[in-house]
């Protein structure tokens, strides 16, 4: 039997960058993950975007979290040997003048200043209908699946592709069989998957289907554009998401999907573009949108690190950390994103 402290279900960005934290202290782990390539991680834009919204509103620990990735991937990047983070200005395309307005406002608060670009350039955007104008944020686009491939090859053995079904996990007295495989804690990182996970299902996730499309257009490859839908440049084509869709939960790409995201493109570019892919796949989004970190309340030997929503390449640097801190023992979780806000539902 192969046994370990810790085994994480899941290889996504939550739980490839938590086995990161176990791998950097040199912890006895194994990832696993089912290499699913309509993964929610695997099919994601890639857009980390501080000030969001119609209101133009910072994002839930924007300045911590901003400080925190700005030295996170590019070390990662380093360790990993391969290039998967850009920071990149986002030209927001205000909607209306009222938006434009707003923007004003915000470019006079102290806390959204230091998000905010004044590079003085102004001028029109290439190939992008600006009628009420732009605002530059400052942004970064990551490329995931080349982070999950490079993270998941330098952890050699400690991951292995496989799929597990609920029903071969067994809490023994000793430790937790999975199969021929033991561990001393076990912990949940799968994603919307988690909706069929008998011990965390409780948990209120509000998973959110959308697609995105790998585009070729004559735009500017130095800015990523948001508007609406997103634009990032990787390389020689554009990333554009997404659409937002609650009753149709599976990564089927479809013809309505299409037809909404060219229609929404179509409305912000004023040059052609010509579609080269279109993925669909879904979030893990939940109702009171903050992940869903810590300790099932009555299986003390099961966690679960989940819950990140639309925004998991912001989120999980920090937040794979802060879970590592919480599972060797050091510190507590922070009570917004513990699941002890959720109390078990008695049976
Ligand atoms: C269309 C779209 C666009 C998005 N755009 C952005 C964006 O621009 N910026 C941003 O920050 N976020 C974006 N997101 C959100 C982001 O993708 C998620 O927040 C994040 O990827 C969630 O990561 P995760 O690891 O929790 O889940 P997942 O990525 O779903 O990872 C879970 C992993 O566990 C595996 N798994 C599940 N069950 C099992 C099992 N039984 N056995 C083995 N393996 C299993 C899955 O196959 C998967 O690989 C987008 C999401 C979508 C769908």
């Amino acid at each position: 039997m192969n046994k370990y402290d810790y085994i994480i279900l899941g290889g996504g960005i939550a739980g490839s960058l938590l086995a990161w934290q176990l791998h950097l202290r040199k912890k006895s782990f194994l990832l696993i993950d089912n290499e699913d390539p309509h993964a929610s991680s695997r099919v994601a834009g890639g857009m980390i975007n501080p000030i969001t919204g119609k209101r133009l509103v910072l994002t839930w620990m924007a300045e911590k979290l901003y400080d925190f990735n700005h030295r996170f991937y590019p070390r990662l990047e380093k360790s990993l040997g391969v290039p998967f983070y850009r920071e990149l200005p986002l030209r927001r395309v205000f909607k209306n003048a009222a938006q434009a307005n707003d923007w004003l406002v915000r470019c006079r608060q102290a806390d959204y200043r230091p998000f905010i670009l004044n590079d003085g350039d102004e001028t029109s955007l290439f190939g992008i209908k600006t009628p009420f104008g732009y605002g530059t944020v400052l942004g970064a686009a990551v490329d995931t699946v080349p982070l999950l491939n490079a993270l998941h090859a330098v952890l050699g053995n400690s991951y292995r592709k496989t799929n597990i079904t609920y029903d071969e996990i067994k809490p023994a007295k000793e430790h937790i069989r999975i199969g021929e495989l033991a561990c001393q804690k076990l912990i949940f990182c799968e994603g919307w998957k988690a909706t069929a996970n008998p011990w965390f299902s409780y948990l209120p996730f509000n998973p959110c289907k959308g697609d995105v499309l790998k585009i070729r257009a004559e735009i500017s490859q130095h800015t990523g554009i948001a508007a609406g839908v997103f634009l990032l440049p990787f390389g020689d084509h554009f990333r554009c998401g997404s659409t937002y869709i609650w009753d149709e939960l599976d990564c089927t790409a479809t013809e309505q999907g299409l037809r909404t995201m060219t229609r929404q493109l179509e409305n912000i570019l004023s040059v052609p573009h010509a579609l080269l892919e279109h993925k669909a796949a879904v979030r893990p989004t939940v109702k009171d949108r903050r992940p869903f970190l810590g300790r099932h309340p009555r299986e003390k030997r099961f966690y679960i690190f989940n819950g990140l929503g639309t925004k998991g390449l912001s989120l999980a640097p920090w937040f794979s950390r802060h879970m590592a801190d919480y599972l060797l023992g050091h510190g507590g979780l922070m009570p917004e994103v513990d699941i002890k806000r959720f109390p078990l539902p008695s049976i």
